[in-house]
This record gives C-alpha cells, sequence and structure tokens, in this order.
C-alpha cells in the first residue's frame, strides 16, 4: 500500500523526526485540572526567586516565557496562575511518550525530558511515509496521554528541529529535501540551534540576519564570523546537510583555561575563579547536550609548576553544582602546594550524549531542581543577556529591578 518510490534515495527521505511536547510540564498539570484550561499557567517556583520553567499558549500570548523571572510574568498577567512543578509526574508521562515512540520506531533518540529524534525511514513499509508516521504518533500521543505534542520533519536533524518548533502547537510539518534550502531561508539564523546571541551579533555584523543570507557570505567571511563551526553551518543554510541520529562526541573534552596579569594570591580568590570557570564548563556541557564523567582542575604557579589533578564523578553529570564541588575539593587538597596561581583551569573530559544516561538520576528530589534551574538560567542567559540572572543573590532582585523583557528571541521556541 505504502509502496517506495523507487527513484528517491534513502538519503533524501525527510524520515529525520524531531517529536517535542507542547508546553510539557504546563500542559500536564492542565490536563490533570481542566479548570485550568484556558488560563495563563505556568509551573516553577512562587517565591521572589522563582523562574518560569513552563507557560501554557495562554501564558505565552500575554508575552510570558519559560526562564523569565516569575515576577516579571506575574507583571505581565496579575491573573497568573503558578503551579509547583512536579517532577515524578512529568517523567511518568515522559516515560508513556517514550514508549509509545519506540513501539513504532525502532530508531529513538531521547534528548530531554520531552524531546526525541526518530529516524522513521525502516517503519515506512509498516506505517507509511513520515508525515503518517508523526500523524501517527502525535494522534496516539493524544489518545493514550490526552497532551499535545508537535513534529518536525526533515532529511537532517538541525532541521526536524527547526521544524517541529515552526509547527507549534499541535502541529506537523515534514520539509521535503528538495525545498530545504526555501524552508529555512526567510528564518532568523537563531532558528539554529547552537546560534546563540553571540554568533546572532557577529553574523550581524557581516549583514547576515537570515539563514539565505549565509549562502551569500563568502566561506572566509563566515569562518571569522562563526569559527569552526562555519562549515557545518553554510551546509544546513544550503539544506545538504544529512546529519541523523547518533550525535557523535565530537570534542573528548569541554574546558576553559586563564591566565592572570598579575598572581593570585588568596586561596579564596583563587576558590571563586575556579568556581566561576566550573559554571562556565557546566554551560557548555549542557549547550551541547552532553555529560562528563571527569573534571579537572589545572594550576600554575609564576614558575611554571604545573599540577593537574582528577575527580572522577560517581554520575555523568552536566551541573554547575556537582563540578563546583569537586573542583573546590580538589583545590583544597592542592592549596597548600601552591601559594601563587598564575594559570587555572577546569576541564570536563570523558563526555557522553545527554540522551544516553537517563535523564532519571539527575531528577532525584533534589538534584531535580537544580537540572530544571541550570537549564532555566541557560536560557535566561541566553534570552536577557549574562548580567540579567545570576545564581542565588541576584535571583531576589526587587520586582523593580527584574530584566526588562524585549520582544523574546524566538517566541516558537518550545521549552517543556
Ligand atoms: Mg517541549
Amino acid at each position: 500500500m505504502h509502496a517506495r518510490t523507487g527513484a528517491e534515495s534513502s538519503s533524501e527521505i525527510p524520515g529525520i523526526l524531531h517529536l517535542d511536547m507542547d508546553a510539557f510540564f504546563a500542559s500536564v498539570e492542565v490536563r490533570d485540572d481542566p479548570g485550568l484550561q484556558g488560563l495563563p499557567v505556568v509551573v516553577g517556583g512562587a517565591g521572589t526567586r522563582g523562574v518560569v520553567a513552563a507557560a501554557s499558549y495562554p501564558a505565552r500570548t500575554r508575552g510570558i516565557r519559560s526562564a523569565m523571572p516569575m515576577a516579571t510574568a506575574r507583571r505581565l498577567a496579575p491573573d497568573l496562575v503558578i503551579v509547583p512543578p512536579r517532577i515524578a509526574r512529568y517523567r511518568e508521562a515522559s516515560a508513556r511518550v517514550m514508549e509509545i515512540l519506540g513501539s513504532v520506531v525502532a530508531e529513538v533518540e531521547q534528548i530531554s525530558i520531552d524531546e526525541a529524534f526518530l529516524d522513521v525511514r525502516g517503519a515506512r513499509r509498516l506505517f507509511g511515509e513520515p508525515q503518517q508516521i508523526a500523524a501517527l504518533l502525535r494522534r496516539t500521543i493524544r489518545e493514550e496521554l490526552d497532551l499535545p505534542s508537535s513534529v518536525g520533519g526533515s532529511v537532517s536533524r538541525a532541521v526536524a528541529k527547526i521544524a517541529s518548533a515552526r509547527a507549534k502547537p499541535d502541529g506537523q510539518l515534514i520539509v521535503p529535501a528538495a525545498g530545504t534550502a526555501d524552508f529555512l531561508a526567510p528564518l532568523p539564523v537563531s532558528v539554529v540551534s547552537g546560534i546563540g546571541p553571540k554568533a546572532v551579533a557577529s553574523l550581524e555584523r557581516i549583514g547576515v540576519r537570515t539563514i539565505g543570507q549565509i549562502r551569500e557570505i563568502p566561506p572566509s567571511a563566515l569562518a571569522r564570523a562563526l569559527g569552526p563551526r562555519a562549515p557545518e553551518i553554510a551546509r544546513l543554510a544550503a539544506g545538504s546537510d544529512r546529519t541523523g541520529l547518533g550525535r557523535r562526541v565530537r570534542d573528548k573534552s569541554v574546558g576553559t583555561e586563564r591566565t592572570w596579569d598579575e598572581d593570585l594570591t588568596d586561596a579564596d580568590q583563587v576558590r571563586r575563579r575556579i568556581t566561576v570557570m566550573a559554571d562556565d564548563v557546566a554551560r557548555q556541557l549542557r549547550r551541547g547536550e552532553l555529560v562528563a564523567r571527569t573534571v579537572v582542575l589545572k594550576l600554575r604557579s609564576p614558575d611554571g609548576t604545573t599540577i593537574t589533578r582528577s575527580a572522577t564523578l560517581d554520575q555523568p553529570t552536566a551541573s554547575g553544582e556537582r563540578l563546583r564541588e569537586h573542583v573546590v575539593a580538589l583545590w583544597e587538597r592542592e592549596s597548600h602546594r601552591l601559594h601563587r596561581i598564575r594559570l587555572a583551569g577546569v576541564r570536563a573530559t570523558h563526555l557522553e550524549p545527554e540522551a544516553s544516561t537517563p535523564y532519571q538520576h539527575e531528577l532525584t528530589a533534589r538534584s531535580g531542581q537544580w537540572r530544571d534551574l541550570e537549564a532555566a538560567m541557560d536560557r535566561a542567559v541566553d534570552r536577557f543577556g549574562t548580567t540579567s540572572l545570576s545564581r542565588g543573590s541576584t535571583l531576589q532582585r526587587a520586582p523593580e529591578e527584574a530584566p526588562r523583557v524585549g520582544s523574546p528571541a524566538s517566541p516558537d521556541q518550545d521549552r517543556p
């Protein structure tokens, strides 16, 4: 019945799907309490330090976004309904969603609690073309869980992810191989995962705002603006990216290192510097959807003496809190050896894709909160800039001082 079109080679079938639950945490809450239907609902902490973890679509139409300080959300919607997170409930729904995906498609790569990539090319004989498989998956999730989801499809995982965001809410969008470049051309460069505010700014400096404009830029200029990722982005813009499932871990480590003009002589000062570095490394891991098994601290004194110490973590992690604990412990053990520090570095090694380590072990009562909070903070940093939100004390800002929310970078972008 679903005959293959013989002329089409397998790499030209838009069979890489990205399925993303719509406003996941908020949708679960509304489903469980139908009285919330149609109301601006957010999931998150109600306190002064609260951050929006997820916003329902009625909340989004009022300008509320995930990662926004709760005080800001309250100002935008005085009738805001704030629901405290129920991580166990979301995990339960997530597990069922992944089961449904696995029952139809063999190749599933879960990338977060509410998202997965699928390669459905092998499922065509049984279930039809990608368009039909996407519809089947969304219908089954709706019937069994009463939750909305969206699907994007393409020959490329990066494009599939962009397409699912455009399909939201409760929609699907399969981009045929030949139409990929045209689909991408009018979109702002910021929709590409991995093009953050810095890359957006450097592209803007060379006159590039849309993905289509990337194709008009000489490779050398693109390389200057984007660094090592330039060829990959150029392929994407040209519609010739064919990266499918099975994310490869390209770098064996991520890290940061700094040399100071004036030596650090105070142990507390060193501790503060390496703490910031550990946070930075954790952020790099989360951006790359990676977790690390080992953290390495490197210290050099002005005479060139270098000490490198590592700690193996009981669980692979992308948590800044965890990395900080370990680098500070390493420093406490070594601080008596080095009285002046010229260079310090923090590096995470033995990396794995985040999805290969079940999310669950980080979602314990204690650490579940860091994962959400840190993820929310990453998004806030991306969206509002580094100064608008930082850990702990500055989260307790008075409402008047809360960051002003301009036009959201990409309103289509869905978060749990
Ligand atoms: Mg989602």
